[in-house]
């Protein structure tokens, strides 16, 4: 197929497009390279600087390129950041957003898949968190994700053969298993790659945010899903897209570790004592989020096969090592 990746320089992103070019696809990434990496971009794609609110070049390039369908990434991420600048995340995200569905409408590109959020759900009564559980976000993050969701649905409405998947991750963690392709943001605020330069010596330690939730060992509960499994569930979100059709799918393993779990293992397989402190809870943090991934098991024909925290750690660990720097 012939795929147009926005933020395929992006953590996220840059994983899909190397699966994608690996499956034999062809790949366009369109980036601002803003918070993504042009390293990281697959050298089989191709990349181009582009904000995607610059509508008229978009149209272009979709008119250009006819992709068979869009792979949506391009986001600013970063909750406490989105709070402090709300202008900046509902023009960049909604705005972004907006402009790829008119150039996609303008070059009759008609699937797209959208990387949502459990973010959305705000504080869920019910654990695990089905998609029918109400969405109800509390920071500016998960505000401009679901205006999204809910702009795709009506963009759908009004076309009859637009299909969709909107996917809900919940934590996405580790680096691809060849090793290639890492994680890479600036600041980093993450607690896989926080406790990994810590380990390596990068920072004094771990600061772990809220030792006094009502969880069992008191610290934050999170469903972690490595991001080779994301990128899987992708690829079979899709082979599945068809005419006229929309989705909503949790993205996660359907369990939760604590800070504290993930701290044990993360000392394991470095072999790291590194230094933890405890600290004031982190404002805007959820105690606990695990997704029941159950429609995405069934509707995808997907399941997570490498998300067991060793491995997201010691795959994360690796390009950690062999790139003190990052990307840079
Ligand atoms: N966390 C922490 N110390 C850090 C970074 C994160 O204790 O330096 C905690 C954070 O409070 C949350 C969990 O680790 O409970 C996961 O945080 P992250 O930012 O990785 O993902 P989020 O769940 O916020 O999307």
């Amino acid at each position: 197929m012939k795929l147009l990746v926005t933020g395929g320089a992006g953590y996220i992103g840059s994983h899909a497009v190397q699966r994608l070019v690996r499956d034999g696809h062809e790949v366009t990434v369109v980036d601002s390279l803003v918070t993504g990496h042009r390293a990281a971009v697959d050298p089989s794609a191709t990349l181009h600087e582009l904000d995607l609110r610059d509508t008229p070049a978009l149209t272009e390039l979709m008119l250009a390129t006819q992709p068979d369908a869009v792979l949506h990434f391009a986001a600013l991420s970063i909750v406490g950041e989105s709070v402090q600048q709300p202008l900046r995340y509902w023009d960049n995200n909604v705005g972004g957003a907006i402009s790829l569905l008119s150039a996609m409408a303008a070059g009759g590109v008609e699937r797209l898949i959208f990387s949502s959020t459990c973010s959305t759900y705000g504080e869920p009564e019910r654990m695990p968190i089905r998609e029918d559980a109400p969405q109800a976000p509390i920071n500016t993050y998960g505000r401009t994700k679901l205006a999204v969701e809910g702009l795709i649905q009506d963009h759908a409405a009004a076309r009859p053969g637009f299909s969709y998947a909107m996917l809900r991750y919940f934590n996405v963690a580790g680096c691809d298993r060849s090793g290639r392709l890492g994680e890479d943001h600036r600041p980093e605020t993450h607690l896989v790659p926080i406790v990994l330069q810590a380990a390596a010596g990068l920072r004094d330690g771990v600061a772990i945010f809220g030792t006094d939730y009502d969880t069992p060992d008191g610290t934050c509960v999170r469903d972690y899903l490595h991001v080779d499994d994301l990128v899987a569930a992708h690829v079979c979100a899709l082979e599945r897209l068809r005419p006229g059709r929309g989705d909503a799918l949790n993205l996660g393993v359907g369990r939760g570790y604590s800070v504290r779990e993930l701290l044990a293992v993360a000392k394991r397989v470095t072999g790291v004592d590194f230094p933890v402190t405890e600290a004031p809870r982190r404002s805007g943090d959820v105690p606990v989020l695990y997704a029941d991934p159950s429609r995405a098991l069934v509707r995808l024909g997907w399941a997570p096969e490498c998300s067991d925290l060793e491995t997201i750690l010691s795959s994360a660990w690796r390009w950690h090592q062999a790139h003190p720097e990052g990307y840079a």
